[in-house]
């Protein structure tokens, strides 16, 4: 692969597994050093780290922040700042899930959700854009979902804050756009991540329903692939972005459904 991107640094937030962690992969093949956050035991970070490292020839560092709490926030890019030199592309990925109807949703789990999947961009995005400006180049890539555009029951704190990020995205893109800067939203559909896997797992004890009868009948349903979309599909989309080719696209909200919200 190309690295186009040697001299950049990048903070992917949740990085330490899932489609934050083929993001980053993905990024430090393209020449990126690489902040990571996320959680995990510390066996599983170190591997993590050392994979990158070794696979790419790339500086690595992780730092665990807390991303519901500001403070931790600004930790975390005071310390990759320290350690990796300025943020240039931050991808804000981390994010969580909960599933209730609404009568029932706990006051606690809405605030959680908002916090890590919509303020904690706002928060990051604002601690990033200073050093963005002033050297003339930065890309933010805000992962927000097929749920940012469409809804479905039961997930009114996630689908809230994934429609917020589009409309945070929107906002940056537009107070940024004249200083070498861009920020879209990636919209995935089902990709099968540990956050999906606890999902299929919930749907088949709820309704009794046999696992693979989930996956075929509820999840993939929605997909007109009928196919899990591929985190190495979203992290290639990413590398687009980042790249002179990406830059002009900026405040777009990108489906990558496999047809979900085309009907
Ligand atoms: P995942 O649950 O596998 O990984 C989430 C990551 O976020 C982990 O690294 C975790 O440690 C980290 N994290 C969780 N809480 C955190 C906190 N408070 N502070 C810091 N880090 C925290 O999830 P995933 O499937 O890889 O999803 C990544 C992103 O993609 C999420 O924003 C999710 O909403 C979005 N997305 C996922 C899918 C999917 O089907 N998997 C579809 C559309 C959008």
């Amino acid at each position: 692969m190309e690295r186009n991107l040697l001299g950049k640094t990048a903070l992917v937030t949740g990085s330490t597994r899932g489609l934050g962690r083929e993001i980053a992969e993905n990024l430090a093949a393209a020449g990126c050093s690489i902040a990571l956050n996320g959680f995990g035991t510390s066996t599983e970070i170190e591997t993590c780290k050392s994979k990158i490292k070794s696979t790419h020839d790339v500086e690595v560092f992780y730092h665990g922040a807390d991303l519901t709490i500001p403070s931790e926030i600004a930790e975390l890019t005071t310390a990759v700042t320290r350690q990796l030199g300025p943020i240039d592309i931050l991808i804000n990925n981390a994010g969580m899930q909960f599933v209730s109807p609404l009568e029932d949703f706990p006051d606690d789990k809405w605030d959680a959700v908002i916090a890590l999947n919509l303020s904690a961009a706002f928060h990051l995005t604002k601690a990033v854009l200073p050093g963005m400006r002033a050297r003339k180049w930065g890309r933010i890539v805000n992962i927000s979902s097929a749920h940012g555009l469409v809804a479905s029951p039961f997930k009114a704190a996630y689908v809230a804050s994934k429609h917020g990020l589009i409309g945070l995205t929107k906002v940056t893109a537009l107070e940024t756009a004249r200083d070498g800067i861009t920020c879209n939203a990636l919209c995935p559909g089902f990709i099968h991540t540990d956050i999906i896997e606890g999902q299929i797992a919930e749907q088949s004890r709820a309704t009794g329903i046999p696992r693979e009868r989930v996956v075929e009948e509820i999840i993939l349903a929605k997909h007109a692939t009928r196919e899990f979309v591929q985190a190495d599909q979203v992290a290639t989309f990413i590398l687009l972005l980042c790249s002179t080719a990406g830059a002009s696209t900026t405040g777009t909200a990108i489906p990558i459904d496999g047809g979900w919200t085309a009907s």
